[in-house]
């Protein structure tokens, strides 16, 4: 067993030395929403508003949320195919006072994308710090308008997955 020392001196290393210090990647990097663009919460939220009569702040805070949202169609197949020539992170805005939205996100993503979705999740109130090439994105809040890539606007400018993917397509050549 090794001494609290040795335990203490390789931790010490292994931060001396850097664990992923640099993850530079020759691949533009695509940043993707989850709300709107991935996740169907807007429909959910609709439903359970119109149809079953629930207040907004309790649909808001209600801790199972994520865990019923249905994919937005297109959405697996698309990133598959993304994830071939870009290096792609998730990006979204949590619920601060839903603090169970930030586990929430990271198990939606894992369910639907598998290991694609291993250690991508960025979650951020400030869109518009993330470096990067690309941002798909439902909405211009949360900073997306200081976002120094390019916006790709979805469901406005680019109405579904098969848009975005011509897109993608298109520069590719
Ligand atoms: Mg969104």
């Amino acid at each position: 067993m090794p001494s609290r020392e040795e335990i203490f001196k390789h931790e010490q290393e292994q931060h001396i030395n850097g664990r992923n210090s640099s993850m530079k990647t020759d691949k533009p990097i695509i940043y993707i929403d989850l709300d709107g663009v991935c996740a169907d919460y807007n429909s959910y939220f609709a439903d359970q508003y119109l149809e079953h009569g629930r207040e907004m702040e309790d649909i808001f805070l209600d801790k199972e949320v994520f865990n019923r949202l249905s994919k937005i169609d297109g959405c697996v197949k698309a990133v598959r195919i993304l994830n071939n020539d870009y290096d792609l992170y998730f990006l979204s805005t949590p619920i601060w006072q839903a603090p169970d939205s930030y586990t929430d996100k990271r198990l939606w993503i894992s369910k639907v994308f598998g290991n694609i979705a291993t250690n991508k999740l960025i979650l951020s109130h400030n869109k518009g710090l993330l470096k990067g090439d690309y941002l798909i994105d439902d909405t211009k809040s949360n900073g997306v308008g200081d976002f120094e890539g390019e916006h790709l606007w979805f469901g406005q400018d680019y109405k579904n997955w098969d848009e975005v993917l011509l897109f993608f397509d298109k520069i590719s050549k």
